[in-house]
């Protein structure tokens, strides 16, 4: 089973894409988080994708499916591939196809997530996580139980905010999931694979609703 988790920036891709990994033994292609590692360790890739990535631009296609190929090619046997930021415009969709045949894979389903704007500015400049295990915090929906701890590994002052989750670099980001990601909507409805659910509801609700929406396929 593979899927892609559609949306705009701060619409849960990622923290869904957690569960999934967690509860279906799925593996997450974040191609977000492919390049902010890359960053972490300082390699060139790194350096050359951190002004774009900082501004909220998108990279070039070529740079991100060479990762995704990488990814691909290199994976053992799982039970599927969560596609989250993955693609982000129609090349990119359409690379993601031959990748896929040529590992004799399909992709099963596209869920997009649909988050008005207004609440993607709160969702977005609130969020932190922990620099140490990874773990997703937000100031008003999912604050640690101790302030400055984290429930996950207990580290103590290590959270950090991405240095895209500002407002301004915010703005660059909607703008290019409206000009270059929004299309891959009316392209997947086109080929029947798009199901639509509501995240503005609960992360459990969301949870549950593409859990549905898997089983639906
Ligand atoms: P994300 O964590 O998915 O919000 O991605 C953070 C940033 O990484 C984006 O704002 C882009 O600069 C870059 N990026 C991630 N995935 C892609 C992609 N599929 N295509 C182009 N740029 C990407």
């Amino acid at each position: 089973m593979n899927i892609i988790l559609i949306g705009p920036p701060g619409a849960g891709k990622g923290t869904q894409a957690a569960t999934l990994v967690k509860d279906r033994n799925m593996i997450q292609l974040s191609t977000g988080d492919m390049l902010r590692a890359a960053r972490t360790s300082g390699t060139e890739l790194g350096k050359m994708v951190a002004g774009v990535m900082d501004r909220g631009e998108l990279v070039t296609d070529e740079i991100v499916i060479g990762l995704i190929e990488e990814q691909l090619t290199s994976s053992t046997e799982s039970t599927g591939f969560i596609f989250d930021g993955f693609p982000r415009t129609l090349a990119q969709a359409d690379a993601l196809s031959n990748l896929l045949s040529k590992v004799d894979q399909k992709l099963d389903t596209v869920i997009q997530m649909t988050v008005d704007d207004e609440a993607l500015v709160r969702r977005i400049t609130g969020r932190f996580t922990c620099g140490v295990c990874g773990q997703g915090y937000h100031e008003d929906f999912k604050a640690p139980i101790i302030k400055g701890k984290c429930d996950n590994c207990g580290e103590v002052g290590a959270f950090k905010k991405r240095a895209d989750d500002n407002e301004d670099a915010l703005k660059t980001r909607l703008m290019a999931y409206y000009k270059d990601t929004s299309p891959l909507i009316g392209y997947y409805y086109a080929k029947q694979q798009l199901q639509q659910i509501n995240g503005l509801n609960s992360i459990d609700e969301v949870g549950r609703d593409i859990s549905e929406a898997i089983s639906s396929i």
